[in-house]
């Protein structure tokens, strides 16, 4: 029989010890037929041609893949118009996250983000040795960059942005973003996360790398988890300004991109491939404003949503909510006390969940 060792008698660091734990989007149990409307993923199963590139790379998994990512790298510098000195790859934009934090925060330092927000910001701020600055969101779910500006001290080291922001929806606009670039001092990172950027339909809202061309304390982060549909197989990345990037760099898990993740996203980025993919996204796009249009019909007063989920700032009633979801067949993301955050599915799935929004009025 298998025994369980519990006690230790090494204390963890204060501030591990105190991590919230990170909640996964529910999971589905196998042949439910639950829709995952959870986890903000893409709903389409991936791309032939990257699955096949997928099955092609297993047969190299014996080797350690390539460190730096070489060909992955150099084709997102293409993409993006950098240099490969300016981007850093990891398992997921988050851990690349994580490595950012750990490259420029000495322990005391503040880092400044929105909330509610991406509930890794506070996770890994601690983790980095960081005090949490928390700016509360606008009635309409939107960042307070003016607010967040003013909360920056002598002691910040970091301001996350997050747009559009998860998982309230709306994204920051040029101008406010502009605003707070110019207020805060030079030595103070600003972190521009764009896990959403391809789903954003607002022509007033900006392509960070333009902002990290102009500015020498930017660092982008994004994902080939959201519309790439590759969350599986864990690839985000930083650009950056090429000191701060070899900092990131030097901070993160050695070989931490499986060769399989490196060419399915590698493969991506081919020119067929995008076209194809961006497709989907215009259509889960669609699929969005049809349902947020259902939505206000039934009557509910929604934030603007510039990524793939809606958000219901049901406070006290989210967790009852929640749980009829469930029942409903229909997973959905719930954050006690404050909402629900529900993504855009297949057209299928969304109908499912139309029909029991409709209920919750
Ligand atoms: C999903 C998400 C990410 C990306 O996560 P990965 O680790 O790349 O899968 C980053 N930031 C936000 C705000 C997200 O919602």
């Amino acid at each position: 029989m298998n025994t369980t060792p519990e006690n230790t008698t090494v204390p963890l660091r204060a501030a591990v010890a105190a991590l919230p734990a990170y909640v996964p989007g529910a999971r589905v149990a196998p042949g439910s037929g639950a829709w995952k409307l959870s986890s903000n993923e893409n709903p389409y199963p991936p791309l032939e041609s990257v699955r096949e590139v997928i099955a092609g790379a297993a047969a190299e998994v014996n080797r350690y893949p390539d460190m730096y990512a070489t060909d992955l790298v150099g084709a997102i510098a293409e993409h993006v118009g950098l240099a490969p000195a300016n981007v850093v790859v990891g398992t997921g934009s988050v851990s690349v996250l994580g490595h950012v934090l750990q490259s420029v925060v000495e322990p005391g330092d503040e880092v400044v983000y929105a909330w509610r927000s991406f509930e890794a910001y506070p996770i890994y701020a601690a983790i980095a040795g960081a005090t949490s600055v928390t700016v509360p969101v606008t009635a309409d779910g939107r960042h307070d960059l003016t607010a967040m500006a003013a909360a920056v001290t002598p002691r910040t080291k970091v301001v996350l942005v997050c747009t559009p922001n998860n998982p309230t929806g709306p994204a920051v606009r040029s101008g406010e973003l502009a605003a707070l670039l110019a207020a805060v001092p030079r030595e103070v990172l600003v972190v521009i996360d764009e896990a959403y950027l391809e789903f954003v339909r607002d022509p007033e809202v900006p392509d960070a790398v333009t902002l990290l061309r102009e500015h020498p304390n930017v660092v982008v982060l994004r994902t080939f988890s959201k519309a790439y549909g590759l969350a599986g197989l864990r690839v985000g990345y930083a650009l950056a300004p090429t000191a701060l990037a070899t900092g990131i760099r030097s901070a993160s898990t050695p070989f931490g991109v499986s060769g399989i993740a490196q060419q399915a996203a590698l493969a991506s980025l081919a020119p067929t491939a995008q076209a194809e993919l961006m497709e989907r996204v215009d259509r889960l796009v669609a699929e969005r404003t049809r349902v947020v249009d259902a939505l206000r019909e039934q009557g509910w007063d929604l934030p603007e949503t510039q990524a793939n989920f809606v958000w219901f700032g049901l406070g006290d009633a989210t967790t009852d909510r929640a749980r009829q979801a469930t029942e409903a067949g229909i997973l959905v993301r719930p954050f006690a006390g404050d909402g629900i955050r529900v993504s855009i599915g297949e057209s299928e799935a969304n109908d499912a969940f139309l029909k029991l929004a409709a209920t919750w009025r």
